[in-house]
C-alpha cells in the first residue's frame, strides 16, 4: 500500500459539491436510442400515449434527446443530502492484496438502507408522482433492492407504494419483504390472483414461481386500473439513467480534485442503469472527443444480453402489455436460470446503453457465478464491505484488470462502480461458502428459440 500519490482513502465531496443537475447523455449522442413503439400500431409513443402508465415530467424526462443538462428540484436535493455525496474510496487494500500497479478506485453506492443506487432514481419518481397529485405508485421487484428503495421514497413523500415482487424472492427474501412493509408498502407475490395478467400466467403455468416480466405486467395493470396510479420503473428507462447520473458526476468531480483520469470504467449491468449513470459524464466527453475511456459492462453468463443477445424491438415484460424497446435482448421469453444476482437477471438492457454499444463506444464482457463470488470474498477480506451479487461482477472484472496490469508492469487507473451490499443475499453466500453454487451459462439452440419469438418490426 503506498499513500505517495497523496490521495486519501475516500475521497469525500461536501454537501454543496452534490450535483444540482443531472446529464443527459443523449444530447450528445449522435445516433439517439431508438424510440419505444406501441405495442398494437408500431407507432413511436410520444407524450399522450405514455400519459396513462407513466407521471407526466417523468415522461418528459424520458423523451428528451436534446437537454443536456436538466436542474434537480430542491425537495430531491434535500433528500440526496441525506445519505449523498457517495464517498469515492480508493482501493488501496486491494491494491496491496493484488500486489498490482494499477490505480483502483470504486464509487460505493451502498450507504443508505436500500443498500443500493436504485434509491437514487426513486426518489425522483415519487416526488413526481407527488407533485401530480397522485395517490400512489405501483411497481415490480425482482431481488428486492428496488422495492425498498421505493418504498422508502414513498414513505418520505407520503404516498402509497404496491409492490409486485417475484413469488421465488417473496419467499426466499422474508426479511427484504419486511423491510418493505416497515416502510408502508403493499407487498404481492407475483404471479398473483389479482391481476388478470397474474390469474392468466397462473392457470397457464400453475404453480410457477414468477419472474421479473410477469411482475412489471401486473404493476403496469393495476396502475393502469386504478385511479390515481401511475406505473414506475427502476432500471432500463433513460429516465432513470439520467438520474442515476448523479453517480458519474460525483465520480468525475471527485477524482477531478485529485487530478486523475481512470483509464478504464467498469459496471455490472442488470438494465443498465447504475453503469449508465456512473459512465455518462465520461461518455460525453468520449464522444465529444475531448477524453478516450475504455468502458467495459460487466454481464452475468447465465444473461447474457450485451454478449449474446440480439439488437432488437422487444417486450419489456413477458405480459407483452409494456412498449417496445430497442434494445440489446435475449428475448422476453427468456427466462434466466436461477441465478443469485437477482438484479442482473432481466433479459434486456438500457436503450441508450445498447446504442452507445452497438456504436462501438463500450465493450461488454460476461462472466460465471462463482467468479463472481469468489472476487466478493476477496474484495470483503481486504476492503471490508460485503458486497452486492451484482455489484460483485464489477469486482470481478476490474480485479482482472489489476491482475493484467501487474503481468504487463502498466499503471492503469481503474473505476468500478460498487452498487450496493449484499446482506440479503447470504442464502446465495453460503452456498458459495459450502462449495454447491453452480454456474449455468444457456446454450445457443435456447437463446435461438427465445430470438424465433421476437416481435418482428420493419421500419
Ligand atoms: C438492481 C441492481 C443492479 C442492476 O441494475 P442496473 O439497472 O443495471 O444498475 C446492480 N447492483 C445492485 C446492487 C442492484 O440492486
Amino acid at each position: 500500500m503506498s499513500y505517495d500519490d497523496k490521495i486519501p482513502y475516500k475521497i469525500y465531496l461536501s454537501e454543496d459539491e452534490i450535483p444540482k443537475q443531472w446529464y443527459n447523455v443523449r444530447a450528445d449522442m449522435k445516433n439517439k436510442p431508438a424510440p419505444l413503439l406501441n405495442p398494437a400500431t408500431l407507432k413511436p409513443m410520444g407524450y399522450e400515449d405514455l400519459r396513462s402508465v407513466f407521471c407526466d415530467e417523468l415522461i418528459k424526462q424520458e423523451l428528451d434527446d436534446t437537454t443536456a443538462y436538466i436542474d434537480i428540484p430542491g425537495e430531491i436535493l434535500d433528500f440526496y443530502k441525506m445519505y449523498r455525496p457517495s464517498p469515492l474510496v480508493r482501493a488501496y487494500c486491494l491494491e496491496k492484496a493484488l500486489d498490482t500497479p494499477a490505480k483502483i478506485y470504486y464509487k460505493f453506492e451502498g450507504n443508505n438502507t436500500s443498500g443500493s443506487h436504485k434509491l437514487n432514481s426513486a426518489i425522483v419518481q415519487a416526488y413526481y408522482a407527488k407533485k401530480q397529485g397522485l395517490k400512489g405508485v405501483t411497481t415490480e421487484t425482482g431481488a428486492g433492492q428496488w422495492g425498498t428503495a421505493l418504498s422508502m421514497a414513498s414513505a418520505y413523500f407520503g404516498i402509497d407504494c404496491k409492490v409486485y415482487m417475484v413469488k421465488v424472492s417473496y419467499e426466499q427474501k422474508p426479511f427484504r419483504r419486511e423491510v418493505m412493509r416497515t416502510y408502508g408498502a403493499s407487498v404481492t407475490p407475483s404471479p398473483s390472483m389479482e391481476t388478470e395478467i397474474g390469474r392468466k400466467i397462473n392457470a397457464e403455468h400453475p404453480g410457477t414461481t414468477g419472474s421479473l416480466g410477469c411482475a412489471i405486467s401486473e404493476a403496469v395493470e393495476v396502475a393502469t386500473k386504478t385511479e390515481g396510479y401511475r406505473y414506475v420503473l427502476g432500471s432500463v428507462l433513460n429516465q432513470v439513467l439520467l438520474h442515476q447520473t448523479v453517480i458519474g458526476l460525483e465520480a468525475k468531480a471527485a477524482l477531478e480534485k485529485y487530478g486523475v483520469k481512470p483509464d478504464v470504467i467498469i459496471g455490472c449491468a442488470g438494465g443498465g442503469s447504475n453503469l449508465g449513470g456512473l459512465i455518462s459524464p465520461f461518455m460525453g466527453e468520449k464522444i465529444r472527443g475531448e477524453q478516450d475511456y475504455r468502458i467495459v459492462a460487466v454481464e452475468p453468463a447465465s444473461c447474457p444480453s450485451f454478449t449474446r443477445g440480439k439488437f432488437a424491438y422487444d417486450f419489456c415484460d413477458t405480459g407483452m402489455v409494456c412498449p417496445l424497446a430497442k434494445m440489446y435482448t435475449l428475448g422476453s421469453n427468456f427466462i434466466p436460470s436461477a441465478s443469485h444476482a437477482g438484479g442482473l437477471r432481466y433479459h434486456g438492457m438500457s436503450p441508450i446503453l445498447s446504442q452507445l454499444y452497438h456504436d462501438g463506444l463500450m465493450e461488454a464482457v460476461s462472466v460465471e457465478q462463482t467468479s463472481v463470488f469468489a472476487a466478493a470474498q476477496q474484495f470483503a477480506r481486504v476492503e471490508g464491505i460485503l458486497p452486492a451479487p451484482e455489484s460483485s461482477h464489477a469486482i470481478r472484472v476490474a480485479i482482472d484488470e489489476a491482475l493484467k496490469c501487474k503481468e504487463t508492469g502498466e499503471e492503469k487507473t481503474i473505476l468500478f462502480g460498487l452498487t450496493g451490499t449484499g446482506y440479503f443475499d447470504m442464502v446465495a453466500y453460503q452456498k458459495f461458502n459450502d462449495g454447491e453454487m453452480s454456474d449455468y451459462i444457456p446454450t445457443d439452440d435456447e437463446l435461438q428459440k427465445s430470438f424465433e419469438r421476437l416481435r418482428k418490426v420493419d421500419l
